[in-house]
């Protein structure tokens, strides 16, 4: 039975896997002075068409928070949405690593950050009692489906600039709003004036692993000791690099988030028809997000269906991953239908 609790629920893509058992081959150098390691971060570089550098993280938890402790001092503050995972899903990791960098959480609807949200909180306070603003960060995908266009992340970017700030974007769904809007990767990364990308791999369909990639390379100095003091550098790296090469080989990456966002929408439309229930986001990535009673969740739940309640501003949570199949939208919404009769 598929699931729709998270993306992270589903396996490893086929094409993964496969560049996972290859690399599987005699003896390599480790901590990244491997063959796998050096060609992914090339592909990387081609994929974003810059010299970016590029360094890879067990998990998105640890790269949000060292990518950003390493764009602060520990009086510094990060302005992120309320709902953002660095805020609410990573157990305080940013301001740890940061050794107390302080989030400022910013409204917005649709869990977006505005310029104007993000210029409130910047000009909140200029004395030397207050944390200092020095980042801001964005989710793209947001952590409630909604993706933000190539001119919206340029308008932050340039508030941010202006006032010295430093841009990070957190893209545990990256590939998810790439396809989504069917942009080139660098349009809505540095192009718009991201300085630093955490490029989700989880959930896109790898076995583990986030790559952290600088577009600022003066901003990654001393990163590899960072991630190393951190339990972040892999030993036998080329296990966590190879299965990008698969992936971005050929574009699987890309085919396989556009194919969560179809199945989003399937499910979307499958949920206007059968009417009565409240959508609670626009659906532009991989997930929707609906009001149901406790009753109708219940009897989901019942039937074995599993998905979260926790996310961004409540309500239920169904997201769709690289391998969900219509039949199990399809099983879902017929679920869904007797749940609400
Ligand atoms: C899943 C996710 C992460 C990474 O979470 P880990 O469990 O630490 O890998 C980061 N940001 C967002 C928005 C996520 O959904």
């Amino acid at each position: 039975m598929q699931h729709f609790a998270s993306d992270n629920y589903a396996g490893i893509c086929p094409e993964a896997l496969d560049a996972l058992l290859a690399a599987n081959v005699g003896h390599a150098p480790a901590y990244g002075d491997d063959d796998w390691t050096r060609q992914v971060s090339d592909r990387l570089r081609e994929l974003f068409a810059t010299d970016c550098d590029v360094y890879f993280a067990f998990n998105g938890t640890a790269a949000n928070s060292l990518a950003l402790a390493s764009l602060c001092q520990s009086y510094h503050s990060v302005i992120c949405h309320e709902v953002a995972h660095v805020e609410t899903d990573e157990c305080g990791g940013p301001e740890f690593f940061s050794n107390g960098s302080k989030l400022l959480p910013a409204r917005g609807s649709n869990g977006k950050l505005t310029p104007d949200a993000i210029r409130e909180v910047i000009s909140r306070r200029s004395d030397i009692h207050y944390p200092k603003p020095r980042v801001v960060t964005l989710t793209q995908a947001t952590e409630v489906g909604t993706v933000y266009q190539r001119d919206e992340v340029a308008a932050i970017a340039d508030l941010a600039h202006e006032h010295g700030l430093r841009v990070h974007m957190d893209g545990a769904r990256f590939a998810n709003a790439v396809a989504a809007l069917g942009v080139a990767p660098s349009e809505i990364t540095w192009r718009a004036g991201v300085d630093v990308l955490c490029f989700g791999g989880t959930k896109m369909g790898l076995p583990v692993g986030e790559a952290v990639v600088f577009f600022d390379r003066s901003l990654s100095e001393d990163f590899a000791w960072r991630c190393k003091q951190a339990g972040q550098l892999a030993s036998k790296m080329r296990f966590l690099a190879a299965p990008w090469l698969g992936i971005l080989e050929g574009g699987a990456w890309l085919r396989h988030a556009g194919h969560a966002n179809a199945m989003a929408r399937r499910l979307a439309h499958g949920i206007t028809a059968i009417g009565g229930v409240e959508r609670l986001f626009p659906v532009e990535a991989n997930s929707v997000f609906v009001l149901l009673p406790e009753q109708a969740q219940a009897a989901l739940r019942a039937r074995g269906w599993r998905f979260y309640t926790f996310i961004g501003a409540g309500g239920v949570r169904f997201m769709c991953a690289w391998d969900t199949t219509p039949e199990s939208v399809d099983a879902l919404l017929a679920d869904l239908r007797s749940a609400l009769s």
